[in-house]
């Protein structure tokens, strides 16, 4: 038998991504994932199979940094059968890593690198491996990379990176650096775009989101000629974009909800829905947690929100423990989540992470133990309040996008953003659908077609 002798050129190349962390890291691995096809690579789910192994990284927590070293060394051990294996490690831990400490507890990875050098990327690995060669021109700015987008009916949209504000436990504005702000014409081509492929809602991602103003705010049209916050001027224009159906946000600043923004929450396409992180309820805490507004603040902006949307699902972020935090301190925080009523929120356990204000100057003072002990409260706290504000949705009619089916059964989020179960096949994936609710859990709808 004659062998045909095929060039490593000539072969399909994979690559593999595993991405950590928030849904700006989400978006981030889908333009790497353009990148990466831009250059001929196929993606493939299993890292053996790979030649370019990634991992966007996130810095928010130690477990998730421990994950990171964990899944780092587990693809390094992969390339005793496989020498040519490129592993890459981008995201917040090299954005960050500024004294070089983390990259030294990797030192199988190949390519390590901030998310903004991604634009370097086609090169860096040619220079590994020839055969992988860039094909790709890209722009400096890595924001104006068009992602390889994970749904055709939803997509992220990140307008914004970066933060100024130094919040004393946060990792952000060292990881990502300070705030930089995408330009207007581009983020409106994008969404153009996404509608002209199907997709029916965006979520526009930021650091603080609403805080978004435009470096070329002469692209902005005349929709509303009164308007002077760019972020709510923004939300009118991607009202105006025939086809997109819903438009989401995440995460605001509540310090930046003023009337504009406010009153764009009535545009028609916005969701039911607002995330608003409020960390805690105690004003000491708030203060030393640098978030600049009080306890007052935070519930006047809920109240003038919910002035103007009543049934507005309101979700928030809350760290418990943070260094210093009394018994008391954590009751105001309760004491506020009652007052709000929430209908999701996150919590986290207060975790050091070094560079950070709050890791150089406080002491972390509150036990392992009561900080979850304290986690409990609040998770208790959430799955009540859930579990009687979804019993309100029982025989109401929701809007749901459905996203995906499975044994007959499809899956989607209401404009309030509850996850809401029906029945039906993959054909009714990628649409909108009126279902009605007929019984509710903590977590899920579930209901039929209306
Ligand atoms: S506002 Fe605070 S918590 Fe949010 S990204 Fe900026 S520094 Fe971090």
């Amino acid at each position: 038998m004659v062998e045909t002798y095929m060039p490593d050129s000539a072969r399909t190349y994979r690559y593999h991504i595993v991405t950590f962390g928030c849904q700006m890291n989400k978006n981030d691995s889908e333009r790497i994932a353009s990148i990466l096809g831009g250059m001929g690579l196929e993606p493939t789910n299993d890292p053996k199979e790979a030649d370019v192994a990634l991992i966007n990284s996130c810095s928010v927590r130690q477990s998730a940094e421990d994950r990171v070293y964990g899944l780092g060394a587990n693809w390094v051990g992969l390339k005793a059968a496989k020498p040519e294996l490129i592993v890459c490690l981008t995201g917040c831990m090299p954005g960050r890593d500024k004294d070089g400490r983390m990259r030294s507890r990797l030192p199988g990875v190949d390519l390590y690198f901030p998310t903004k050098d991604m634009v370097y990327l086609p090169q860096r690995l040619a220079e590994i491996n020839p055969n992988l060669r860039p094909m790709v021109d890209l722009a400096s700015d890595y924001l104006s990379l068009r992602p390889t987008y994970q749904k055709t009916c939803q997509a992220y949209v990140t307008i914004q990176t970066g933060c100024n504000h130094f919040c004393t436990y946060c990792v952000v504005p060292f990881a990502r650096g300070l705030e930089a702000n995408r330009s207007l014409r581009d983020i409106l081509d994008e969404v153009r775009a996404l509608s002209a492929g199907g997709c029916l809602e965006v979520t526009l991602l930021g650091q603080i989101v609403n805080h978004y103003r435009a470096p070329d705010p002469e692209h902005f049209s005349r929709l509303n000629p009164y308007a002077k916050n760019d972020f709510a001027k923004l939300l009118w224009e991607i009202n105006e974009i025939p086809g997109i159906a819903r438009v989401h946000w995440t995460a605001p600043h509540p310090l930046y909800m003023d009337a504009e923004v406010i009153d764009a929450l009535t545009l028609p396409k916005q969701v039911n829905y607002l995330h608003l992180p409020v960390q805690s309820g105690s004003n000491e805490i708030l203060e030393r947690m640098n978030r600049r507004h009080t306890r007052e603040f935070y519930l006047e902006v809920v109240k003038k929100i919910r002035s103007k949307r009543p049934d507005i699902a309101l979700g928030t972020d809350i760290i418990v423990g943070f260094s210093g935090e009394t018994e008391e301190q954590f009751a105001a925080t309760v004491a506020l989540y009652k007052e709000c009523d929430f209908d999701i929120s996150y919590h986290a356990q207060y975790s050091p992470r070094t560079g950070t204000v709050a890791h150089n100057i406080f002491q972390d003072t509150v036990p392992r133990d009561e900080k979850r002990r304290r986690w409990w409260v609040l998770q208790n706290l959430l799955e009540s309040t859930v579990r009687r504000k979804n019993q309100a949705f029982v025989g109401k009619a929701v809007e749901v996008l459905a996203e995906s089916s499975e044994n007959g059964w499809v899956s989607g989020n209401s404009r309030e953003m509850k996850r809401v179960h029906f029945p039906g096949g993959p054909e009714l994936a990628g649409t909108l659908q009126r279902v009605s609710v007929e019984r509710a859990e903590e977590w899920i709808l579930w209901g039929k077609p209306v």
